[in-house]
């Protein structure tokens, strides 16, 4: 009965009111949202963390990604890295606008999806790019894997940054999105660190790891750099899903089963 009650004054809201209006907005979340997806965990393979590196890296992800399938099911989503960075440099030099660095940086992680994909063939894994996110739930029903290129299709729509060209929300946000709009149950970062450090543990030797820490705690922190883009923790303040996201070392063999099992392996930064 209440859900008749307010999807009839939602209606009737809708029809009168700004689509802005705060009391529409509030009605419009009177009834749970659906998880469409819950089952699937969403992994986001890194570009530079790991598929610049090549065979060594890439190969032992592949047979973990193949193991880890016959029990999980899983989206898999790529990074651009290196060649991504490559065509920012020089488009920014030249000019371009953000929509067209996104444009082009979404080719990146395209190839990275591609060749992850020619690997994973031979075990049924389909590459879904964002016009065939239609029969995405079929290819999993089918295969229990897909993989998608993880930069959003924003495309020449990229939101334009506060400072520079570089599109804001890159691969890391574009996988985090695909969790979060399917309702997904887990979403796993494999990057090439253990997780989250006070600082970039590549450049600076006294960097310490942080196990779990919060959104608020890690913006409060102002860390000089972080191991994920850092728009992706504003999205995850109004999340409806995806209160938290995991940060792992894909060259230790191992933990993306772990991960996927629930460990607490790398970091978990959480929404609250
Ligand atoms: P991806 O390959 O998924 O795009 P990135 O290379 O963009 O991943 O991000 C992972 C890298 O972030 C790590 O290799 C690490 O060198 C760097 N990094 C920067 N700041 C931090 C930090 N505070 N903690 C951990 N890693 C960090
Ligand atoms: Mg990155």
């Amino acid at each position: 009965m209440t859900e008749v009650v307010n999807s009839a004054s939602m209606a009737s809201l809708l029809m009168e009111r700004s689509l802005d209006d705060p009391e529409l907005a509030a009605a419009t979340a009177a009834t749970p949202d659906t998880p469409v997806l819950p089952d699937v965990t969403v992994l986001k393979i890194g570009g530079q963390s790991v598929m610049d590196r090549g065979r060594s890296a890439v190969l032992p992800i592949v047979d973990e990604l193949v193991d880890a399938k016959r029990t999980h099911t899983l989206l898999i989503g790529t990074g651009g890295g290196t060649r991504a960075r490559h065509v920012y440099s020089l488009a920014a030099e030249l000019g371009m606008p953000t929509g067209v660095l996104s444009a082009v940086g979404q080719a990146v992680a395209g190839q990275n999806a591609q060749m992850l994909g020619h690997l994973m063939a031979r075990h049924g894994v389909p590459v879904v790019g964002p016009a065939a996110f239609g029969v995405i739930a079929l290819h999993l029903a089918e295969t229990r894997a897909a993989i998608f290129p993880g930069m959003p299709p924003y495309s020449l729509w990229q939101r334009v940054p506060g400072a520079g060209v570089l599109p804001p929300y890159r691969t890391d946000a574009g996988c985090y999105l695909v969790a979060e709009t399917y309702g997904c149950r887990r979403m796993v970062f494999v990057k090439d660190e253990d997780g989250l450090y006070t600082a970039n543990p590549k450049t600076d030797a006294s960097a310490t790891f942080i196990p779990r820490i919060t959104v608020d705690e890690l913006i409060e922190r102002d860390l000089p750099d972080v191991v994920v883009e850092r728009p992706l923790l504003e999205l995850m303040r109004t999340a409806r899903h995806i209160r938290e996201i995991q940060v792992i070392n894909g060259l230790r063999p191992g933990l993306i089963r772990r991960a996927l099992e629930g460990e607490h392996v790398g970091t978990i930064i959480s929404a609250a």
